[in-house]
C-alpha cells in the first residue's frame, strides 16, 4: 500500500508518518507496521433507486490502527471518495486519538457518491445496505463510525437503528454523531468547531495575536466550517469571507452568518446569496486575513498557492488540507500552522464522551461536555507546544511525534500474534 499520486492524501500521510520515524529513531519492524493500515473492507452493493431501478455503490471501511482501542472514524458520503483516500484519513485518525489521549485506534470509510442527488429514501437504503455490509467489521467495542463530509445525524441515526435490529437490542454506543434522542451527546454537532476554537484562541494569544477583532476567513461552511465560524465570533472575531462547493463570499465588516446559516438549512448555495461580494471558490484563501481556516477537503493548500497565503494562522480543520511543501511553505514564511490532528479533535473528543456516555447509560449536560472537551483541547495543545519547543519543531512535527510515540508503544507492548 502506499501513495500513488504525489498529492493524494495517502501520499501525504506516508511521507509525514516517515519523516516523523526518522525523527524519533522509530524501529523498523514497527515502521513498517504502522505504515500500512490493519485491515480494509470494499464493498459493491446494490441499492433500489425511487424510479425502480437498481444502482451498485462501492463503499470503504478501513482499520489503520487498534492497539490502543476500538477503531474509530467518520464516514464519508462523496462523489471522489477513493479506497487511498479512507487509508491516509483512518491514518490521522489514528494520530488524532493518541494526540487526544482518547483510547482508541483510527478507521474510515464511506460511499463513493453524490449525497445531494439522492432522495431521502434512497439514502436511506443506501446507509442501511452499506452499514450492513461493513457490519462484518465495525460495532461498539471493534470499530464505531461517525459523521464526516456529507454524512449528518441522520445517517448515524440510520446505522445505530440497522446495528440494532441486527443485534435484536439498542446498541447506541456502535456509533457517536447520532441525535441526543437516541443516546447522541449533547455538545457532539459543534464539537469540532469548539475544539478548533479553543486551540486557536490559546495559539493566537502564545504569539501575542489579539483575538479581538482578528480577522478570519473559512474554507467549507458545513459541520466544521460554520459552527467554527460562529464560535470564533463569539470570541470576538470578525468572519469577513467564506466559501462553499459554489463560490465564496465576502464582506470586510463581517457577514451575516446567521443568514447564511438559514441559506444553507434550506438547501441553498452560496451562489445563491445576494448580501455580500462574490469571490472565485479558492480566493477565500489568500486573503488578507489573520486567521484562515480552511474546512472543506484534502490538499487545498499545496505548493500551487501556499506562497499566497496572507493569513498569520491557519487552523487546519479538514483532515490533511494542507500538502507537506504547504507546510514547507508557511513555515518559512513564519505563519503558524495549528495542524489537523490537534486543531480539528473536539469531534472525536466529543464522540468519545458520547460513546462513554452510551455505555453508562449516563448521560451529561452540555456544560459538563464543553467543559470536558476544554479540558481535553488544551491539555493537548499544551503538550504539543512543550514538544515543539522542546525538539525546535513545528506544532505539526510536535503532534506527530507524541502521537507516533504513544501508537508505537502500545502496539510494542502489545508484541506480535502469536
Ligand atoms: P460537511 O459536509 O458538513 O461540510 C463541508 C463543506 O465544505 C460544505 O459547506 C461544502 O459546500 C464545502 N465544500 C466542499 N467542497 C468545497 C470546495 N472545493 N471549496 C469550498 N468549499 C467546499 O463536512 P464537515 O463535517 O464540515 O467536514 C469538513 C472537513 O472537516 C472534512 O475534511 C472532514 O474530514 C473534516 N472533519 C470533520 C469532522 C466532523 O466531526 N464532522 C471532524 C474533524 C474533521
Amino acid at each position: 500500500m502506499s501513495g500513488n499520486n504525489e498529492r493524494s492524501a495517502l501520499s501525504i500521510a506516508q511521507r509525514q508518518f516517515d519523516a516523523t520515524a526518522d525523527a524519533i529513531g522509530l524501529d523498523d519492524a514497527l515502521r513498517v507496521m504502522l505504515r500500512e493500515v490493519k485491515r480494509e473492507l470494499v464493498v459493491h452493493f446494490p441499492v433500489e433507486m425511487d424510479d425502480g431501478s437498481f444502482e451498485v455503490f462501492t463503499g470503504f471501511r478501513v482499520q489503520h490502527n487498534i492497539a490502543r482501542g476500538p477503531a474509530k472514524g467518520g464516514l464519508r458520503y462523496h462523489p471522489a471518495m477513493t479506497l487511498d483516500d479512507a487509508r491516509a484519513l483512518a491514518m490521522y485518525m489514528t494520530w488524532k486519538t493518541a494526540v487526544a489521549d482518547v483510547p482508541f485506534g483510527g478507521s474510515k470509510g464511506g460511499v463513493v457518491c453524490d449525497p445531494h442527488s439522492l432522495s431521502v429514501t434512497e439514502l436511506e437504503r443506501l446507509t442501511r445496505r452499506f452499514t450492513t455490509e461493513i457490519s462484518l467489521i465495525v460495532g461498539a467495542d471493534r470499530d464505531i463510525p461517525a459523521p464526516d463530509l456529507g454524512t449528518g445525524a441522520q445517517v448515524m441515526a440510520w446505522i445505530m437503528d440497522t446495528l440494532s435490529m441486527h443485534a435484536g437490542f439498542s446498541v447506541p454506543a456502535s456509533v457517536t454523531g447520532k441525535p441526543t434522542a437516541i443516546g447522541g451527546s449533547e455538545g457532539r454537532f459543534t464539537g469540532p468547531g469548539r475544539g478548533l476554537t479553543m486551540v486557536t484562541v490559546l495559539a493566537m494569544r502564545d504569539v501575542g495575536l489579539d483575538p479581538a477583532g482578528a480577522t478570519v476567513a473559512i474554507q467549507g461552511f458545513g459541520k466544521v466550517g460554520g459552527v467554527s465560524a460562529e464560535l470564533l465570533t463569539a470570541e470576538g472575531m470578525r468572519v469577513v469571507a467564506v466559501s462553499d462547493s459554489t463560490c465564496g463570499l465576502y464582506r470586510g465588516d463581517g457577514l451575516d452568518l446567521a443568514a447564511l446559516r438559514h441559506l444553507k438549512e434550506e438547501g441553498g448555495s452560496f451562489s445563491d446569496y445576494g448580501g455580500a461580494d462574490r469571490l472565485e471558490r479558492d480566493e477565500v484563501l489568500t486573503l488578507d486575513v489573520d486567521v484562515l481556516v480552511p474546512a472543506a477537503l484534502e490538499a487545498q493548500i499545496s505548493e500551487r498557492n501556499a506562497g499566497k497565503v496572507r493569513a498569520k494562522v491557519v487552523a487546519e480543520g479538514a483532515n490533511a488540507a494542507l500538502t507537506t511543501e504547504a507546510d514547507a511553505v508557511l513555515d518559512d514564511r513564519g505563519v503558524l500552522v495549528l495542524p489537523d490532528i490537534l486543531v480539528n479533535a473536539g469531534g472525536v473528543i466529543v464522540s468519545y464522551f458520547e460513546w462513554v456516555q452510551d455505555i453508562q447509560a449516563y448521560f451529561w449536560g452540555s456544560g459538563d461536555v464543553n467543559a470536558r472537551l476544554r479540558e481535553v483541547m488544551t491539555r493537548s495543545y499544551h503538550h504539543v507546544r512543550a514538544e515543539a519547543q522542546a525538539h525546535d519543531v513545528t506544532l505539526r512535527e510536535a503532534a506527530f511525534r507524541i502521537a507516533v510515540t504513544k501508537v508505537a508503544e502500545a502496539t510494542k507492548v502489545r508484541g506480535i500474534y502469536p
